[in-house]
């Protein structure tokens, strides 16, 4: 007999596991389908996060790799570190944070069945027949009342033909997760090096995060576009994540333990599909990647929550479809998001090297609530203050400077 439930989520990154998370706790009857047949099949995620995404989501201490409490970033002529005496966030272990979600959907009554690839789906009325592979066997055929899109950038089931896609602004990230000796791991040990510029990465951002004792996760991103100035002939993205261990952490004894990476497709003025009739897209299925800084893990957990709400209601019979859904995330990031896109675009797609060096030597003048307000919470508006205040200091400088001088030539007469 074809097995039910209420709601099928297809995909286990961060969206669709908490997701089915929340669903289960409410107890409801939950099936979350990954393709891969291990968390670590697809470790593609650097994870790095402010602290309150730990008591946000409440998130225990094994899925952390490591903290950090210090900012570093790099261009090709300016270094500038920030650092505070307390926590500022983690480096998740992306496996186990997948693994742990999942736990916890099995530990209050769901199911989640790893392996099985989504094929299709067919709507009639209000009950939706779901096509699985699992691997190495036959199709199968579940059957829902809600389905769950949290296939991320693949967007699997809201697109199922590509040409539907909107337009995407597309990057591309590749990571070395490598083993190194002590003094190379505590030169990187609780920061995180951010490296901007056209020497590090042309079109991009390279970085360096610690992952866990003695291992250091080093990736590198590009952006897809025409860049104003540099022509598009960039040596491959690999090459950037060697310079970087060569010229920056400058070794040759390291032993990588595993290369990983993927895609971020986020759509331009945020134009994806959120829902349709019992069909509902979170994650990156919906964008909730932020694109200046490739940053999703929490943005798509928080929609993942906002869905599981909407979700429960439908189930209720309390809402007849999802309307609204888009509306609530859109007052949740598209501001912010608008104005990242705007200022990812001139950073990776505009700027002349020399730009990208003033420009972080400004942020330098800036304190690290702020440098964190900026990359963490898009409050953009902190640049500004920056200039106003610099410009504050320069005015009363140089009444200052008259004044003396003023002071002096009446005392000479
Ligand atoms: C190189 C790189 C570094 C990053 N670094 C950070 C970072 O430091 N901090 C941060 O917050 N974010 C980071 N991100 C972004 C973050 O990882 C994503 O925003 C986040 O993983 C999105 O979660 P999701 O659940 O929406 O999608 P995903 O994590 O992509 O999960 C989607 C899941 O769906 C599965 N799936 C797809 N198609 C099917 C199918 N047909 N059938 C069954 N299963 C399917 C996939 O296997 C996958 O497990 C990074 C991204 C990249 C590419």
């Amino acid at each position: 007999m074809m097995k039910s439930f209420d709601v099928i989520i297809v995909g286990a990154g961060p969206a669709g596991g908490h997701c089915a998370r929340q669903l289960a706790g409410a107890g409801i009857s939950v099936l979350l389908v990954e393709q891969h047949q291990t968390f670590e099949a697809n470790n593609f995620s650097s994870s790095a996060t402010p602290l309150e995404t730990l008591t946000q989501f409440d998130l225990p201490a094994p899925v952390v790799g490591s903290f950090w409490n210090q900012l570093v970033i790099v261009s090709t002529q300016v270094r500038k570190q920030w650092q505070s005496s307390s926590t500022l966030g983690a480096v998740l272990n992306f496996a186990k944070l997948r693994e742990f979600l999942a736990g916890e959907v099995t530990k209050q009554g769901g199911e989640v069945w790893l392996g099985h690839r989504y094929l299709s789906h067919d709507s009639q009325e209000d009950e939706t027949v779901v096509m699985l592979k699992p691997q190495g066997k036959e199709p199968i055929a579940v059957r829902t009342r809600v389905l769950v899109d949290a296939t991320g950038a693949a967007r699997s089931l809201i697109y199922p033909r590509r040409q539907q896609r909107p337009d995407f602004f597309t990057g591309t990230g590749i990571e070395y997760l490598i083993q190194v000796d002590d003094s190379t791991y505590q030169s990187c040990a609780e920061s995180l090096t951010f490296f901007l510029g056209h020497h590090w990465m042309p079109q991009g951002y390279s970085w360096i995060f610690p992952m866990e004792r003695n291992i250091l996760k080093v990736g590198a991103a590009r952006y897809e576009g025409q860049h104003q100035i540099l022509q598009d002939n960039y040596p491959p993205i690999k090459q950037s994540i060697e310079l970087l261990i060569q010229d920056y952490l400058k070794i040759d004894d390291y032993h990588r333990l595993e290369t990983h990476g993927s895609n971020l497709h986020y759509s331009r003025g945020l134009q994806d599909i959120y829902y349709q009739d019992n069909l509902i897209a979170i994650g990156d299925a919906v964008s909730a990647v932020n694109f200046l800084g490739g940053e999703g893990i929490r943005h798509g957990m928080a929609s993942a929550q906002i869905a599981s709400e909407y979700i429960q209601e439908y189930l209720a019979s309390r809402r007849a479809d999802f309307a609204g859904y888009q509306t609530h995330l859109h007052q949740q990031f598209k501001r912010s998001w608008d104005i990242s896109e705007q200022v990812a675009k001139k950073v990776y797609l505009d700027y002349s090297d020399r730009r990208i060096d003033q420009g972080l030597a400004y942020l330098g003048t800036l304190e690290l609530r702020e440098v964190i307000d900026i990359l963490f919470y898009y409050r953009f508006e902190k640049i500004t203050k920056g200039f106003r205040r610099i410009l504050w200091r320069k005015l009363t400088g140089f009444w200052q400077e008259i004044r003396q001088k003023l002071g002096r030539s009446s005392r000479i007469s």
